[in-house]
């Protein structure tokens, strides 16, 4: 064993836990407890250029095992073995022993939420699901929440924007019409589009920790879904003991790839941004020039608690945040109750134009 997992407890010697609700190490057996010190001092910002161009370091986390997804390819480290993935349900899954995480991490957001907590947020979210099966309610297979340390990159720019376009703006006139029903002209307003001449400005900004998922298995849109995660202000340095107990995911995504997507979003970020600050109420012919610098990354790792549960065959997942419980989830609809909801839709509206019609 290492001796970073020799954390063990002093008066049962079983093994240390890392306990959300008091952020200390705890023994589930005895329940005696150890004080975690949270430190925000050394986490390192990365040259992006640097760390593009160099191997990434690993950094040794022993007393683990790595169980291998065949059907999504998650590699999830943990202490006990498990026979299913806890991504996406599937049994398909192998294992080996742990050497290292491939990545060194910088910084980690320990879990605030308790399984218990979690669990509360998952019941709530499945009692407000009335367009789901009845019988998705009592699935066994949907009870299994489970806890994961996911890695996210990290990135900073300084960005500075020159863009361009053509505002537009609503205007109306009244315009004649001969009506063929009661044979007369009449009269009505049109609304069209002004163009005025081309403006052009620039815009200047600072993005800190855009995220991006290292997991190619957890689109970066299911971080989003649970409204992010605060890693400038709250993410504390690399510290193994608050992964005790718990499932770490090891990343995926190599660095180019998760930059690429991380570009997409400050271009996006920083054309909304210039958009804004256009006149008019609509434009056209909208360029931007786009400037990068002061880049750096890092990796860094997260909590989320995931549900993930196979419904007639087909995997869905719900992730719950490890730090606030927001609740995101996909769930099969049930096709009778849609079909219900339609028709009596479908007889609203047919009773509204009956009344209208009188
Ligand atoms: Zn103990
Ligand atoms: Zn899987």
């Amino acid at each position: 064993m290492s001796e970073l997992y020799s954390r063990r407890c002093r008066s049962c010697g079983a093994s240390f836990v890392y306990d959300p609700q008091s952020e200390t190490l705890k023994c589930p057996y005895c329940g005696s407890q150890e004080t975690l010190t949270p430190s925000y001092e050394g986490i390192q910002e990365i040259d992006l250029e640097e760390a593009l161009q160099a191997a990434q370091t690993p950094t040794s986390l022993t007393g683990y095992h790595v169980v291998y997804c065949q059907s999504c390819g998650a590699e999830i480290a943990c202490q006990e073995v498990r026979a299913a993935c806890g991504f996406c349900g599937s049994e398909n899954v192998s294992e080996k022993a742990l050497q290292a995480l491939p990545v060194k991490p910088q910084g980690v957001l320990p879990f605030r939420v308790s399984q218990e907590e979690a669990r509360a947020a998952f019941d709530r979210w499945v009692r407000s699901l009335w367009l789901a099966p009845s019988d998705l309610k009592d699935k066994r297979q949907i009870e299994k929440i489970r806890g994961f340390y996911l890695p996210i990159w990290t990135f900073d720019a300084q960005v500075w924007a020159h863009w361009r376009a053509e505002p537009g703006y609503y205007r109306t006139r009244t315009e004649r019409y001969f009506d063929p029903r009661s044979r007369s002209w009449q009269s009505r307003t049109v609304t069209y589009v002004e163009w005025g001449p081309p403006v052009s400005g620039h815009h200047q900004d600072f993005y800190d920790d855009v995220l991006v998922s290292g997991l190619v298995s957890l689109p970066t849109s299911y971080l989003d879904s649970v409204g992010g995660f605060a890693t400038p202000s709250d993410l504390q340095a690399y510290n193994p003991d608050y992964f005790l107990g718990w499932e770490v995911a090891l990343p995926d995504k190599p660095l180019p790839a998760a930059w690429k997507e991380a570009y997409q979003r400050i271009y996006e970020m920083t054309a909304e941004a210039c958009k804004r600050a256009l006149p008019g109420d609509t434009h056209r012919n909208f360029s931007m020039r786009l400037q990068l610098s002061g880049l750096t990354t890092k990796l860094a790792y997260v909590p989320l608690y995931v549900v993930a549960y196979r419904y007639k065959g087909k995997p869905y997942r719900v992730v719950i945040h490890g730090r606030s419980g927001a609740v995101h989830g996909e769930s099969p609809l049930s096709w009778v109750k849609v079909t219900l909801l339609v028709l009596a839709l479908l007889v609203g509206v047919g009773l509204l134009a009956w009344l209208s019609g009188r």
